[in-house]
Parts: structure tokens; C-alpha cells; sequence
């Protein structure tokens, strides 16, 4: 695909959607189909699944760990979220973003709003689960929480979906149909790259400017 932005910096895009609509298969399947987007991994302290690998899914910290980062300006945002602590890590999005290339960051809704309030250029996405029910089945089916954890994941969920109107596009994650949403997503991603800023502006002037 043509780079409108080659000499520019890379696009940060903020992708929400309450736990259980399958965010994380639609970020993966985005990310491993284009080669120009980067994923930030997150650091946390909550436990690894045993699905999950340490440095690939997130990078698992302790408490200590964590706060010593809050407190030396690690990270670009982060949350407490179901107890534990979650975060963007400042490096992974200066050094991307510096390199022009896009980055992902699927974080929560707090976190999504503490982004925006920067005032940095970002792109926000909120992701719908097909249905409440399904969302409710797929947190269950899941298995990854204990009882108290999951009643708390569903009122976090429900709560979530207040926050729509902040977010600048909204695409349903339907059923069995990951590929659906990851081809929406990338159109967004494909419209934002075009999209007339300053950056752009000035690139455009560098490479249209009649010689006087
Ligand atoms: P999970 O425990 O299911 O992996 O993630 C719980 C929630 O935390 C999800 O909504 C996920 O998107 C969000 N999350 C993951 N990493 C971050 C982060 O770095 N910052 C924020 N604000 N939320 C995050």
C-alpha cells in the first residue's frame, strides 16, 4: 500500500471495548496482517493466564515493580482495573511512533480518556461485542476469573459502554466473524493515514514546492 506519511510520525490508535468482546483476537489479526502496524504491550500486575507468555501478552510486573515505574514517569497512561494495575509504557510509544510506524494500544476506557486529555494526535475505536448476551457467554466460557472476579468484569463491562460517544469510531465485533471487524478497522486506519494535519501539510509542501 502506498505510505501517505513516510517521513512522518507514526499514528497511535486506541482501541476499547468491554472484557469479553474479543478484542484481543481482533488486534492480533490486525497486527499480523500489516507490517507497518506495531502492538504495544502493556505492563500489569495482574497474573499470567496460562495461555499468556510474559514480554508477548503483557509484561507481567509485580506491585513494587509497577509503582516504582508510575512514579518515575513510565508510563504514558494507566489504571487499576479489577484490582491490578495496567499500564502503556511511554518508551514503546515515543520509540514506535518516532519510527513512523502505527501503533495499537488496546486499553481500557479510563485509560482511552487519560490518552485523549494529552492531546496528542490519536485515532480511538470502540470495539461492541455482537450482543449483552453473547459478551456475558464469552466471559463465562472463558474461565480465566474466579466467580467474584467475573460478576466484576460484567458491571465493569456494562459500565463501559457510557463511554461511546468519546470515541471517534465504533465497529461490532460480530460472531465468528473476526475478519469483519478487522476489515473495518483497517479502512478507519486507512482513512486516518490520509487524513490533512500539520505533519502532512508540511510534507506535502517539502515535496510540492516549486523550485524558485
Ligand atoms: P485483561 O485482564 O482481560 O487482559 O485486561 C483487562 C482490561 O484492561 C481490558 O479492557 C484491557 O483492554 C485493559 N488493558 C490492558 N492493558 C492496558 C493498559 O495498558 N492500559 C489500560 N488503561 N488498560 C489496559
Amino acid at each position: 500500500m502506498w505510505n501517505n506519511r513516510p517521513s512522518q510520525k507514526g499514528l497511535l490508535i486506541v482501541i476499547s471495548g468491554p472484557s469479553g468482546t474479543g478484542k484481543t483476537s481482533v488486534v492480533r489479526a490486525l497486527y499480523e496482517g500489516d507490517a507497518t502496524l506495531e502492538l504495544s504491550i502493556s505492563a500489569t500486575t495482574r497474573p499470567p493466564r496460562s495461555n499468556e507468555t510474559n514480554g508477548i501478552n503483557y509484561h507481567f510486573l509485580d506491585q513494587t515493580e509497577f509503582e516504582n515505574l508510575i512514579q518515575h514517569g513510565g508510563f504514558l497512561e494507566w489504571v487499576k482495573y479489577g484490582g491490578y494495575y495496567y499500564g502503556t509504557l511511554k518508551s514503546t510509544v515515543e520509540s514506535t511512533i518516532a519510527n513512523g510506524k502505527d501503533l495499537i494500544l488496546e486499553i481500557d476506557v479510563h485509560g482511552a480518556m487519560k490518552v485523549k486529555d494529552l492531546n496528542i494526535r490519536c485515532t480511538s475505536i470502540f470495539l461492541l461485542p455482537p450482543s449483552l448476551e453473547s459478551l456475558e457467554k464469552r466471559l463465562r466460557n472463558r474461565r480465566t476469573e474466579s466467580d467474584s472476579e467475573l460478576q466484576q468484569r460484567l458491571l465493569t463491562a456494562k459500565s463501559e459502554f457510557d463511554y461511546i460517544a468519546d470515541y471517534e469510531y465504533c465497529v461490532k465485533n460480530p460472531d465468528n466473524d473476526v475478519a469483519g471487524a478487522v476489515t473495518q478497522i483497517r479502512y478507519i486506519i486507512s482513512a486516518e493515514r490520509c487524513r490533512i494535519d500539520d505533519q502532512l501539510l508540511a510534507t506535502i509542501s517539502q515535496e510540492f514546492s516549486t523550485p524558485q
